[in-house]
């Protein structure tokens, strides 16, 4: 069978692991293109702020200046998925961290490196509610999914828009606010491909 839509998906792709959704996306059968200038921006239905050294891509960002034609893309109404540093360069707080440039587009304060060091990395199969369902449905269908957490951040608050699809510990590890999806792991390091579908919205 042949695909008729190939969506343009953009991949942040100054620092971090942006090579492994770059393979993700083109398991699903989207067209990747890898992000380093705001040339790059045009013409995308979908975009991944990947893993990485939150730090490191904010002051990326800012030398670029691709932090607001990020933001304008973002709230242009495509599908973003953020992993890990990714999400915390989604979220409109960063505890202890307060004036690290970030994107400010979900509302959740997020701790970052709230699992531990590198050491303490983990995988696990996370139970995740209504990925693919309308916001805050009540009866929510739930999948386990396949997740690797590395010095990954924890949302310690999330605002009444966002809706919390995965939790361990109680604490908030996957989360969505109208079209933006924020995860602390990393589903790219897997062979697991829902984030990266319901991003290309297949
Ligand atoms: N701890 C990193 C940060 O604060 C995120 C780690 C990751 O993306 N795997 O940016």
């Amino acid at each position: 069978m042949t695909r008729s839509y190939s969506p343009r998906i953009g991949v942040l792709a100054l620092q971090g692991a942006f090579q492994e959704h770059v393979a993700a996306l083109k398991k699903c059968g989207a067209c990747p293109v890898e992000i380093r200038t705001a040339k790059h921006l045009q013409g995308l239905n979908g975009l991944v702020l990947p893993g990485g050294e939150s730090t490191v891509m904010a002051k990326l960002l800012i030398e670029g200046d691709l932090l607001e034609p990020l933001q304008t893309l973002c709230t242009s109404g495509i599908r973003v998925m953020g992993t890990c540093a990714g999400m915390i360069l989604l979220a409109s707080e960063i505890s202890g961290h307060r004036l690290q440039p970030h994107l400010g587009l979900v509302d959740i304060s997020v701790r970052r490196n709230a699992f531990g060091r590198q050491i303490n990395s983990f995988a696990t199969l996370l139970p995740v509610c209504g990925l693919n369902q309308p916001e805050k449905t009540v009866d929510q269908e739930q999948t386990f999914v396949k997740a690797v957490f590395i010095r990954a951040p924890v949302i310690e608050r999330a605002g009444p828009a966002v809706s919390i699809l995965a939790t361990i510990n109680n604490a908030p590890v996957a989360v969505r606010q109208g079209n933006i999806l924020a995860l602390s792991f990393h589903p790219e390091l897997t062979e697991e491909l829902s984030f990266h579908r319901w991003l290309c919205n297949i």
